[in-house]
């Protein structure tokens, strides 16, 4: 398990790199290709069968004679990552899961009954705007004709995009019999907080996910000259925007959840100018739907005040919404004997593939300790023993399942 550790690791080091160490591997780039040509040679090279599903996930199959119609223990997370992103956040889950394999069979666990190593596509949601496309649209969450038209910001549709990565985007849409092949789901996750940093626990099991969502504001002022106009005769957007950005904070700490505004477009984008249109997007977490709830009505109100004040015309998109997700229970406490009573157990504001197929299989995740939380960053990091551990907890698990 060691060396294979290391091979897979470096092998994928290199791919996508960004001259800060961070990773930009977005859905559907050369980049993304790149890891997907990877991930297929080396499932292939353990014997596994890839295939490519009609929403463009990767699965790689390891199927025992004679049980090819039997529903599978699924493994695996994604390999696309943020703009700028760590190395551990997605790809750690694929390169856990083959290693996984790797483990099993040196164990000489003999396979009586089929596992599965899944790549979900776009996942972070970084290019066209909308998370865990991949499993969503597997699971009938995503409308097709929807997943289709999002475009990225030079336009390209997510069908060109697919198309133009060699993947057919005709096909897309719920896959009920594919989802009839998981008999469960298990994502390992480097722990994007500090839950585990200074406990004795490498790896800690996943009891659920926040709701949470992303919002667009769309501001129209007018453009005007920043040195002439006089302050009562403007119509800034961006006023609107810095109400949105403190009121998210407010509304955070007020209600105990997380609010942010991560990204802003300005037109047009001038320094000696009022702005014309700023969009704004804010993400919002909470531990309950009603929590979410009342910190995005405090953040509308404020921004929708601001915006009839200033002139400018505001509306407030909802984007995604991904609602509270529970970890199926019996799954979560098999995961628990696996690794020990005390391990820990956490739940997260992140959204995950698990969460989208926690709707329609038995799902569980892993997270390993991330001794300083950082996530979504180049700074990203686990320890190399707490990754062994991780690979080692889900071998563990795919045995007790094959071997209850
Ligand atoms: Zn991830």
């Amino acid at each position: 398990m060691t060396s294979s550790f290391d091979t897979l690791w470096s092998q994928i080091a290199p791919i996508g790199r960004s001259p800060n160490g961070g990773y930009r591997r977005f859905a559907w780039t050369t980049a993304d290709a790149a890891m997907r040509e990877w991930f297929v040679a080396a499932a292939r090279e353990r014997g596994l069968d890839v295939q490519v599903d009609r929403n463009g996930n990767l699965w790689a199959w390891w199927v025992p004679d004679g049980h090819a119609d039997e529903p599978a223990f699924v493994m695996g997370s994604h390999l696309d990552s943020v703009p700028d992103g760590g190395a551990f956040d997605g790809p750690l889950g694929v390169v856990s899961a083959l290693c996984a394999v790797d483990e099993l069979k040196a164990r000489g666990v003999r396979l009586r009954k089929p596992v599965a190593v899944a790549v979900f596509a776009d996942e972070e949601g970084a290019r066209f705007g909308v998370a865990c496309v991949g499993s969503r649209l597997m699971t009938g969450v995503l409308d097709p004709d929807r997943a289709r038209a999002l475009t990225d910001a030079d336009g390209v549709s997510l069908a060109d995009a697919m198309r133009a990565a060699g993947v057919d985007a005709d096909g897309l849409g719920r896959d009920g019999e594919l989802l009839r092949r998981i008999a469960a789901f298990v994502e390992l996750h480097i722990e994007q907080g500090r839950a585990l940093a200074d406990s004795d626990f490498a790896v800690g099991v996943g009891s659920g996910i926040w709701p949470h969502g992303r919002w667009r504001f769309s501001l129209a002022g007018r453009a005007d000259h920043a040195g002439t106009t006089q302050l009562d005769d403007r119509r800034d957007p961006m006023l609107c925007v810095g109400e949105a950005v403190l009121e998210a904070r407010r509304q955070a700490e007020r209600h105990g959840g997380l609010a942010t505004v991560g990204k802003v477009v300005v037109e047009p984008n001038a320094v000696n100018g009022i702005p014309s249109r700023v969009s704004a997007w804010l993400d919002a977490r909470a531990p309950d739907q009603a929590t979410l709830d009342r910190i995005l009505i405090g953040i509308a109100e404020r921004v929708g005040r601001r915006a009839s004040f200033e002139q400018v015309e505001s509306t407030l998109v909802n984007e995604s919404l991904t609602p509270a997700v529970e970890f199926a229970p019996d799954l979560r406490k098999r995961l628990v004997e696996c690794l020990g009573a005390d391990t820990p157990l956490l739940d997260t504001g992140a959204g995950h593939d698990a969460g989208i197929l926690a709707s329609r299989a038995p799902t569980g995740m892993l997270f390993v300790r991330n001794p300083t939380g950082i996530s979504h960053s180049p700074e990203e990091f686990a320890e190399r023993a707490d990754c062994l551990a991780g690979i080692g907890a889900l071998a563990d698990v795919v045995q007790a399942w094959l071997y209850p």
